[in-house]
């Protein structure tokens, strides 16, 4: 019989982040902190853990979020708790328990960290993942909202992140979105449910707005003639939402309005964006968020608006990654002179680059595989013919081109990697 014990598996849907994830993770931190720093944004740390019902009263009973996707569970004393699903709702209790947003007091606050719903993990969705989350409250004005967005769009091209769309909509307040509301739903009463998808025939019951952004071709085609909140918001919505763009488009900031954009949580009103990457898929939405005006008082807070966002750090990451944003600059592949690698490797991290050296007495072929394996740009090749004349063959990974080059240009080259 075998009596090896069984090795220990981790849980399913909860995955250990190695690099360059984890260099990933660190640099967009560091960079979050310093952006958000610079428009007076200051961090909190939650706890990961809640009492459940600050995520039905906040994100809404009838949400997919608090009806299938949340991890509770009753404590030992047989309190019901939830490992927090998303940052909005924790910061907003934070503040309201601190005292942090007296009615004329102003706060501008961003977390990060692990938030965790229970869905089925596929490629790029785990049940443990990670954001990164920015909340201003107090300000009702739509500087706000053109504010936050530049400030968003100011971290993710820190990050190295181009090529996004800004998709934006206005969600009405609670003045005119209960009559636009009842419009959808008499519109959704004149189609015949079972032409609707499962979750549509659902969220038209219990949440008619959700059934605007179901993904399905066919629900699509039936609500091509759905009223659409743009055109049923009250004066004041529709200005707001004027100036919002205005100010963007000042800012040089190009969005497209989507009215179908509706995110999936209850409390947003008025301004509702995504930021959507063309590099990843149709599934390309990197960050996304809105005005929150009434979630403070809905959870016992001072009556006061807000509006924020989050980014999944896992999406920026693969994006950062796609940027070449975390790539050691060099591989130094020198089977008889391990030495001289490792004086040349310290040359090059002094000038200010990364990387590494192989030391080992493989042969040339393995250590480019290691060189390759590393993701380095550039392979420094010190073979036999190199050492004898006093240089290294400078190999560009990416465009598979090599030329040699003086040993002492080497500073002068490392220089040139740098800018
Ligand atoms: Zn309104
Ligand atoms: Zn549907």
């Amino acid at each position: 019989m075998d009596t090896t014990p069984r090795a220990i598996r981790s849980v399913k849907g909860f995955a250990d982040l190695f690099e360059p994830w984890s260099a990933l993770f660190t640099r967009m931190e560091d960079t979050a902190r310093r952006v958000f720093g610079a428009y007076g944004y200051r961090e909190l740390r939650l706890p990961l853990l809640e009492y459940a019902d600050l995520f039905s009263r906040a994100i809404g009973a009838e949400t997919d979020v608090v009806q299938k996707e949340m991890f509770t569970f009753p404590d030992r004393g047989g309190r019901l708790v939830t490992l927090r699903p998303e940052a909005t709702a924790g910061i907003m209790r934070a503040c309201i328990e601190n005292g942090l947003c007296g009615r004329e007091s102003l706060s501008r606050i961003f977390t990060c960290g692990p938030m965790f719903r229970y869905e089925r993990p596929q490629k790029g969705r785990m049940r443990q993942f990670h954001q990164i989350d920015c909340e201003c409250l107090g300000l009702v004005e739509p500087q706000a909202d053109a504010e936050i967005l530049l400030m968003l769009l100011h971290f993710l091209r820190e990050l190295g992140i181009r090529d996004l769309v800004l998709d934006l909509n206005t969600l009405g307040c609670r003045l005119c979105r209960p009559a636009y509301g009842r419009a959808l739903t008499a519109f959704l009463l004149t189609l015949s449910p079972e032409d609707l998808c499962e979750n549509c025939r659902r969220r038209a019951r219990t949440n008619p707005l959700r059934v605007l952004d179901c993904k399905e071709a066919a629900c699509q085609a039936l609500l091509r003639d759905a009223p659409l909140l743009p055109d049923h918001v009250c004066p004041d919505c529709a200005d707001h939402f004027a100036a919002v763009r205005a100010l963007l488009e000042n800012q040089g900031v190009a969005c497209n309005l989507n009215p179908r954009l509706v995110r999936g949580l209850d409390y947003y009103n008025r301004t509702a964006f995504e930021l959507i990457s063309s590099a990843i898929g149709a599934q390309g939405a990197v960050a996304g968020g809105g005005r929150y005006d009434g979630l403070l008082a809905q959870l016992g807070g001072p009556d006061l608006p807000g509006i924020g966002f989050a980014c999944g750090m896992e999406r920026l990451a693969l994006l950062m990654d796609e940027a070449g944003r975390n790539r050691p600059d060099f591989f130094i592949a020198a089977p008889r002179a391990a030495g001289t690698a490792l004086e040349l490797a310290q040359v090059l991290r002094e000038a200010g680059l990364c990387g590494e050296a192989a030391f080992s007495a493989g042969s040339l072929k393995s250590q480019m595989r290691q060189a390759s394996r590393s993701r380095a740009r550039f392979c420094l090749i010190l073979g036999e013919e190199e050492l004898a004349q006093g240089t290294v063959t400078i190999r560009d990974m990416d465009k598979a081109t090599q030329h040699p080059l003086s040993r002492t240009d080497l500073p002068a080259w490392a220089a040139e990697r740098l800018v």
